[in-house]
C-alpha cells in the first residue's frame, strides 16, 4: 500500500530483513512469508524513515499512522500554498 503526497513523496511500510537491510517500496510486506522481517518501519521515497515497530499487523497499522500523521502531514503542510491576501474593494463611481 502506497501513500502519495505531492510528486516526490511516496510513502510505504518497509520491512527490516534479518541482515538489517530494509525492503523497498515495491515490496508488499504483508504478502511476504511470516518471519521474513524482524520489524516494520514507515518509509518514504524521499529517503525518510520513521521508528521501528513490531513486524505484526498492529505494527503495520502503527507504521501507516506515523507515515500519514507525521511525515506526509508535514510535507503536505510545507507544500500547501499560503492563502492569498484578501482583495481590496474598489469603489465604483
Ligand atoms: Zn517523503
Amino acid at each position: 500500500m502506497l501513500f502519495r503526497a505531492g510528486s516526490s513523496h511516496l510513502g510505504f511500510v518497509a520491512g527490516r530483513y534479518r541482515n538489517g537491510a530494509f525492503s523497498d517500496r515495491y515490496t508488499d510486506v504483508l504478502r511476504c512469508a511470516e518471519r521474513t522481517f524482524t520489524a516494520y518501519a514507515p518509509a518514504c521515497s524521499c529517503g525518510w524513515r520513521g521508528p521501528l515497530f513490531p513486524a505484526t499487523d498492529a505494527g503495520h497499522l502503527r507504521c501507516r499512522r506515523v507515515l500519514v500523521h507525521q511525515h506526509l502531514a508535514q510535507v503536505t503542510k510545507e507544500c500547501t500554498p499560503r492563502p492569498r491576501p484578501a482583495r481590496r474593494r474598489v469603489a465604483v463611481a
